[in-house]
């Protein structure tokens, strides 16, 4: 269970033995690798000495090419070659028909929830076309390390929801890799200008890239980020910014709008040139191919650039604006802006993202390293080759955390891959009438019943002061601390007695002990459904007759007849009978039979002043 696995004192590798580890960013266009090499982070390029490698997978009948060679089939190959699997994984067959036709895949016809592509080589999941990717930056990394791996830090998108996050481990083990976890695309590029180091803040993460925009609003807490928005617009790029300077160039130069495609394809590359030009010149020459044959001449400074890509730019700050509305925090309180992307190299996009911040923009690191240097830095750490360092920023719950209830059922508390540290309370109240202690006992996984759940801990709260059932008031609170360590603490209200244990869930489940379980409770949601209908019966079945019971048992003789009191034990009778008989209908049946042929007994007991306890207790009930 890597997110809340803390090193143990004593437990964490010795520096001599230095761990294998590298931080992965999957990005939807290009992939990096990077590893941490004598106290530095550094991407690790290919054996010929670059950086990127291409998010495209060309699949051929011995098998998969992935990088520049596959990117290179795109226009050859289209239906063979995948590229944006980050667009498509964990996401169902319908919410991909949704990103629109224009994906030139062709997708299997099926029922199954995952999608997957028909290749040449079979048909694919984008699970297993991000494997392939996975396989390659690995096998550069062992070959630059010169050994295996411990272990892998992948970032994803803050966005991500879950499935997505799923997808995207499983993708990695498919590959062989062990995730020690994901990391946040803004939390990694956060961390690899240390500011998880520094004061605790709010910090904004702007990343602009070839084809979107991604602004995410993150806290600092006590060395935990907290991501408190996100925003952006996943059709905004440096692309939209290529395509203006084209539309300028062919109104400068006279060219049409019908211009064939190869010639406009070559617009494009032009633009990109001329655009990427101007982050370092004042002025650039432009020398374009006329259709005709002929070539135009002219030039492009920065001023004219700047007014032409000024819009896209205010569209980038406005949600800015709105990322910070919804995190609630005023601009003046952000404290470092980090610029992640290959786009703010643009020197009018840092501008005006330092104007709106009122605040210059980290810009020292690599725009489109960044993100793989900061996962890189959380590696090492999680590979435990920092036994000095504290192992903060677990950022979720990997598995929802809660308690057995009666009847074995489990109340969940706080679900999983909620941002930590976190509190949260319930109430609970007491079975049995004079009840004065309560076993607590805390379980964490996904399934509704305990005994498919892992037990963490059971703790007792004695003390409690005598009351009828139903009358205590029991809180517990669940707090998962910045170091992931599990606080319980449970009070009765009424007189403040308090419990507490504290639980270290870090000799915990493996990451594949965790996927089974997700795995379980999914499969078995029905059948727990069904489970927890007849557990539920049988609990207030059982309570009822508790109640009733204990009612007779004061004043039964006092205020029944013989008669009554037969009518009366013959529905408790058959209540005790469907009990036993395990059927949550019948159960249910006889409980409401036992209320109705008690409700002249419940009325007579209220009013011969035997009520004090039943004060603010609806009527049907029997303390
Ligand atoms: P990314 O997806 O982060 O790799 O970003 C790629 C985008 O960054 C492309 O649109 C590039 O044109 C753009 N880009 C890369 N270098 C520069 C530069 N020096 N100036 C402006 N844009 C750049």
């Amino acid at each position: 269970m890597a997110l809340l696995q803390i090193a143990e004192p004593g437990h964490a590798a010795a520096p001599h033995e230095h761990r294998l580890a590298a931080g992965i960013d999957l990005g939807t266009t290009n992939s990096l690798v990077a590893a941490v090499r004598s106290g530095q982070a550094e991407i690790l390029p290919d054996d010929q000495g670059r950086a990127l490698l291409p998010s495209v997978v060309h699949y051929t009948a011995d098998g998969a090419e992935v990088g520049y060679d596959a990117r290179e089939q795109a226009t050859d190959d289209p239906l063979n070659t995948i590229a944006s699997a980050k667009r498509l994984i964990g996401r169902p067959v319908a919410d991909i028909k949704s990103l629109g036709e224009g994906l030139p895949y062709e997708f299997v016809r099926q029922d199954s929830s995952v999608p997957r592509i028909h290749t040449v080589s079979g048909d694919v999941s984008p699970i297993e076309v991000s494997a392939e990717i996975f396989k390659v930056l690995a096998r550069r990394a062992k070959d630059t390390l010169g050994g295996e791996l411990s272990g892998v830090v992948i970032t994803v998108p803050a966005y991500f929801d879950d499935a997505q996050r799923q997808a995207t481990k499983d993708a990695a083990r498919l590959a062989g890799l062990h995730v020690f976890r994901l990391l946040n695309e803004p939390t990694a590029a956060a961390v690899a200008y240390g500011l998880d180091r520094g004061a605790d803040g709010v910090h904004a993460i702007f990343d602009l890239g070839g084809g979107t925009f991604d602004i995410s609003i993150l806290r600092l807490n006590k060395g935990v980020f907290e991501v408190m928005s996100t925003g952006g617009d996943s059709a905004l790029g440096g692309d939209d910014f290529d395509q203006v300077i084209a539309e300028w160039i062919m109104d400068q130069a006279g060219i049409a709008d019908d211009a064939n495609h190869k010639a406009l394809r070559q617009l494009m590359l032009d633009a990109r040139n001329a655009k990427e030009a101007l982050s370092d010149a004042e002025s650039v020459a432009l020398d374009i191919a006329l259709p005709g044959g002929d070539r135009w001449q002219g030039s492009l400074d920065r001023e004219t650039f700047n007014s032409l890509v000024d819009p896209l730019i205010r569209k980038t700050i406005s949600a800015c604006r709105r990322a910070l509305r919804d995190a609630g925090v005023d601009a003046e309180e952000v404290k470092e802006v980090v610029m992640v992307g290959g786009s703010t190299r643009m020197p009018r996009v840092r501008e005006k993202v330092s104007d709106f911040f009122r605040r210059p923009v980290l810009v020292d690191i690599d725009p489109d390293q960044v993100v793989a240097l900061g996962a890189a830095i959380q590696a090492d750490v999680l590979a435990g080759n920092k036994p000095d360092e504290e192992i903060l920023l677990l950022d979720v719950t990997p598995l929802s955390l809660g308690l057995e209830t009666m009847g074995g059922l489990v109340e969940k508390v706080i679900p999983r891959n909620t941002t930590i540290p976190v509190a949260r309370a319930q109430e609970f109240t007491t079975f049995k009438d004079g009840q004065t202690a309560m076993a607590v006992h805390v379980v964490q996984g996904e399934r509704e019943m305990v005994d498919h759940c892992r037990s963490l801990a059971r703790f007792e709260l004695r003390g409690i002061p005598p009351m009828v059932a139903g009358a205590a008031r029991i809180r517990v609170t669940f707090s998962v601390d910045a170091d992931g360590l599990l606080n319980m603490e449970a009070e009765e209200l009424s007189q403040g007695v308090k419990a507490s244990v504290t639980v270290k869930p870090s000799y915990g489940l493996s990451d594949e002990e965790i996927t089974g379980m997700l795995q379980a409770s999914f499969e078995y949601a029905e059948e727990d459904l069904e489970e927890r209908k007849l557990v539920e019966a049988r609990v207030e079945g059982l309570r009822v007759v508790e109640a009733l019971q204990s009612a007779l048992a004061k004043d039964g003789e006092e205020l029944l007849n013989t008669r009554e009191r037969e009518q009366i034990d013959a529905a408790l009778q058959q209540l005790m009978q469907a009990i036993d008989a395990q059927d949550a209908a019948a159960i249910d049946r006889q409980a409401k039979h036992v209320e109705k042929v008690c409700e002249f007994y419940v009325e007579r007991r209220m009013n011969t002043g035997i009520q004090e306890a039943m004060a603010g207790h609806n009527i049907n009930e029997f303390e």
